[in-house]
């Protein structure tokens, strides 16, 4: 069973690679922010309740968004592994995956990029709001916010409302202290594994990839 962690801060391309990992091993990505948003495009009590702390840039509280992984990761597609991308964020999160799992967590992989190439990243970013699409796209990737998603076709592109610059300097803020409690305390467990997300997403790939002895 392989259970994977990808941590990093908004930007850092976490869920691109732990999108492209999953594909690869066949074990399901589990991603805590397309939940969410998953929850409030269906207006559901859970969407609701987060959005509040989504929209500014916060935190949804540990409870919810700790229950929510828990249930999804207990589902059947998940008896082979899975990959996280989003999850855990505080140190609360992380003890109570860790119990969960019997501390069967096989890799952590961190993916570094400095706080300055985030904030442009990020500001570049649009994103398809299809489900079962969920592309992460550039700018110049479209002809326009209102055109079809060049993945999937359909016409439900957008910019994310907490990607947009005010806000991205709230979420990076919050994100940056909270992260180095994680790296710390998965170095200590030793199952740290640290990439440069500097690179572009193919070096970043198959970095990933030879570390994990897959290519
Ligand atoms: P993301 O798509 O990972 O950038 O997440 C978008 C937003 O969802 C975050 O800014 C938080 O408001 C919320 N969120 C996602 N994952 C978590 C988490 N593990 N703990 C708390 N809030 C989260």
């Amino acid at each position: 069973m392989k259970n994977i962690i990808f941590l990093g801060l908004a930007g850092a391309g976490k869920g691109t690679q732990a999108k492209k990992l999953s594909d690869f091993m066949g074990i399901p990505m589990i991603s805590s922010g397309d939940l969410f948003r998953f929850h409030l495009g269906n207006n559901t009590e859970l969407g609701i309740e987060a959005n509040k702390y989504m929209s500014t840039g916060a935190l949804v509280p540990d409870d919810i968004t700790i229950n929510m992984i828990l249930h999804r990761i207990g589902e059947e597609d998940c008896s082979k592994g899975f990959i996280l991308d989003g999850f855990p964020r505080t140190l609360e999160q992380a003890e109570s995956l860790q119990k969960a799992v019997n501390g069967n967590i096989s890799s952590v992989i961190y993916i570094e990029v400095k706080e300055k190439e985030l904030i442009k990243r990020l500001s570049d970013r649009v994103v398809c709001t299809s489900s079962g699409c969920n592309a992460i796209l550039s700018k110049s990737d479209i002809k326009g916010i209102d055109s079809n998603c060049p993945i999937c076709n359909e016409i439900s592109l957008t910019q994310r409302q907490d990607d947009l610059a005010e806000v991205v300097e709230n979420r990076l803020k919050t994100q940056i202290p909270l992260i180095n409690q994680l790296v710390d305390y998965y170095k200590n467990r030793e199952i740290l594994i640290t990439v440069d997300g500097q690179q572009n997403v193919d070096l970043v790939e198959s970095e990933i990839k030879n570390i994990l002895g897959l290519n």
